[in-house]
């Protein structure tokens, strides 16, 4: 186990700690007193006086004498059942401050990771793959938790054991000094399959990892792979995983078993010939000798517990560079400045693009722009369209309005001021963004709404239903409003799906609203009341469209036309459709299907 896992550690368990070490120390000097009122016990019992460094039978007697008690059988029994009591009281409040350790320590990790996740930029979160966060999220934070458990247990069972060396020190030093070193040559035979214990952990990191994505990938394209009859691929990739997981858990049992049993064993040897040389060489008095035999009977499962403890936290040494590998990441990738709640905008201008140049590769100029050198003016209250082949750059240029991408040269102006640092989360809670893909959530149309804005009113609901024509269709559902949806709304029709979006969209009353082909997979009745539906918000606000189909972009006030990144044509659709041999026109011929220079 590493230091910096330790000290991470000891910074984030909080106050907890020197209480629980204080408990730790209470509980081993109760221990240590247990093991020395077995010296009266023993004499008691007619075994004869035990001879003690440190003039210890004289404590005892003293401590009697002091508190006015009679040194009887029944007393010494009394006290020692009373402090047995004292130690499981405390021991039961040891491990609950534990737990709450654990699960504070677990609640700061998570907090930490998805704060850090939220406040990443766009870009650098689309490169980290979903079943790994997830994974990072519960498994090995789990993982921690449980390590965090560990090494307060380990505290506890090294002073337990230090208690025990010392009574053992005082009854007989050579005695102790020989088990002791037999422990040392013990603990130096275990080290290789400590090693091995790490190896393990990390090969089952990789195979936990390679298991949540088959689950989340799978699930993801769930419908894609059973049309397509690939569920058997997905269901020999996942068998292929479970069964390297087994592999590699009872690899891991039988280090485990294996330290076990030969610590078990090797305990035992060393036991017996401990006993031998105590009877046999040092000539240990009984009385002596049963105690010490108890105090090793005592130490042992304690050092056996401590070898198991050492083990485990080895084990998740591996979660723990995970966890810090994916903070790291995640903190390199903030947003230049904290998202802090804005003002809302209210567009009145409009936006321009001055000369920007988008690469997905950052810096990396080997990477091709994405969009280049775009000037363009989007009006507010106007409906302005973005067209142009697949892969133009239309999307993207769709991010750069959202604030999701910042140019990698120029500057994206709202109003006449750069989006940029504190004005993005402002300018995020001003617009209305409908994607490709439908998202709603497992929750009701009134729960997947009110998302948008959880203290929109009844009527304002009923207004945003109405304006994105999905009122009817609610209407119509078992429980209206409150019909829940299914998994990413599975049990709606995709125009549902898109038209339910739009009505949250516009919910917060956006000043932009930005749909991204909001009706391209859509047949043509849907279309048309989406259609409408958009023109009814027509001069209202700001709308831009991202379309592929083109019928979609007839009513708008400008058309951008972007190819290969770069803007190749601007104007009302009226002018383009009529410039004979332009781009615009040659997509309208290709939309329906014309092959002459014929339009219309
Ligand atoms: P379509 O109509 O097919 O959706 P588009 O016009 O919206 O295409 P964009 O999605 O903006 O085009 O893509 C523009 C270019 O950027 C393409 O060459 C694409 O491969 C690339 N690109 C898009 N997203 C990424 C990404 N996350 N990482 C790297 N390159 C990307």
């Amino acid at each position: 186990m590493s230091a910096a896992f330790l000290q991470h550690f000891l910074h984030h368990a909080g106050r907890r700690i020197p209480v629980v070490l204080g408990l730790v120390v209470v509980v081993a000097a109760l221990e240590a007193a247990g093991v020395m009122l077995l010296m009266p016990l023993l004499e008691l019992l007619g075994l004869g006086q035990i001879k003690a460094a440190g003039n210890l039978n004289a404590v005892w007697r003293q401590v009697f004498a002091g508190v006015g008690l009679p040194a009887s059988l029944e007393v010494v029994l009394s006290c020692f059942v009373t402090l047995l009591i004292a130690q499981a009281a405390l021991r039961r409040v040891t491990d609950y401050l534990n737990a709450r350790i654990e699960a504070d320590y677990t609640v700061q990790l998570r907090d930490r990771l998805y704060r850090a996740m939220v406040h990443a930029r766009w870009l650098d979160f689309t490169r980290l793959r979903g079943a790994h966060l997830t994974q990072v999220l519960t498994q090995d934070v789990d993982r921690l938790g449980f390590a965090a458990q560990q090494m307060t247990a380990l505290v506890g069972l090294v002073a337990m054991a230090m208690v025990h060396c010392g009574m053992a020190a005082l009854l007989s030093l050579p005695l102790t000094a020989l088990a002791l070193g037999c422990g040392l040559i013990l603990a130096a035979c275990l080290r290789p399959l400590n090693r091995r214990v790490q190896t393990a952990a990390q090969a089952s990191q990789v195979h936990r990892s390679e298991m949540s994505s088959a689950i989340s990938e799978h699930l993801a394209g769930f419908k894609v792979a059973k049309s397509h009859g690939r569920g058997e691929h997905h269901l020999q990739i996942f068998t292929r995983v479970t069964h390297a997981i087994a592999d590699q858990f009872m690899a891991a049992h039988r280090t485990f078993s294996t330290s076990r049993t030969f610590f078990e064993l090797s305990g035992w040897v060393a036991l017996t010939a401990f006993l031998y040389v105590a009877v046999a060489w040092v000539k240990l008095p009984t009385a002596q000798l049963v105690l010490m035999v108890f105090v090793f009977t005592r130490l042992l499962p304690r050092i056996g517990a401590i070898q198991t403890s050492w083990q485990r936290l080895l084990q998740s040494q591996v979660s723990f560079e995970t966890v810090q590998k994916l903070q790291a990441e995640l903190d390199a990738a903030v947003e230049a400045e904290p998202t802090v709640a804005g003002q809302p905008f209210k567009l009145q201008v409009g936006l321009q693009f001055r000369q920007v140049t988008f690469r997905y590769g950052g810096e990396d100029a080997s990477v091709r722009n994405a969009v280049t050198g775009l000037d363009l003016s989007i009006p507010a209250r106007q409906m302005t369209a973005l067209v142009g082949p697949s892969g133009a750059g239309k999307s993207t240029v769709g991010d750069l309005l959202l604030g999701l991408l910042s140019p990698t040269e120029g500057t994206v102006l709202v109003d006449g001021e750069v989006l940029a640092g504190a004005q993005l989360n402002a300018w995020r809670q001003s617009i209305g963004y409908v994607p490709q893909e439908p998202f709603l959530f497992h929750d009701t149309v009134r729960g997947n709404l009110l998302w948008a804005k959880p203290d929109a009113t009844e009527a304002e609901l009923q207004a945003v239903l109405q304006a994105a024509a999905a009122e009817e269709f609610v209407t119509r559902l078992p429980q209206g409003l409150d019909t829940v949806v299914g998994d990413r709304g599975v049990r709606l029709s995709g125009g549902e799906r898109q038209r339910l979006t739009l009505a949250r969209a516009l919910l917060r009353r956006p000043t932009l609203l930005l749909l991204d082909e909001a009706t391209n997979a859509l047949d043509p009745v849907n279309e048309q009341l989406i259609q409408q539906a958009i023109e009814r918000l027509h001069g209202e606000l700001t709308l831009v469209i991202i379309a592929h189909r083109l019928s979609t972009v007839q009513n708008a006030d400008q058309v951008i036309v972007l190819d290969c990144g770069r803007m190749v044509e601007s104007g009302s659709p009226a002018k383009l459709v009529a410039q004979t041999g332009g781009h615009f026109r040659r997509l309208m011929q290709a939309d329906r299907g014309i092959t002459g220079d014929e339009i219309l």
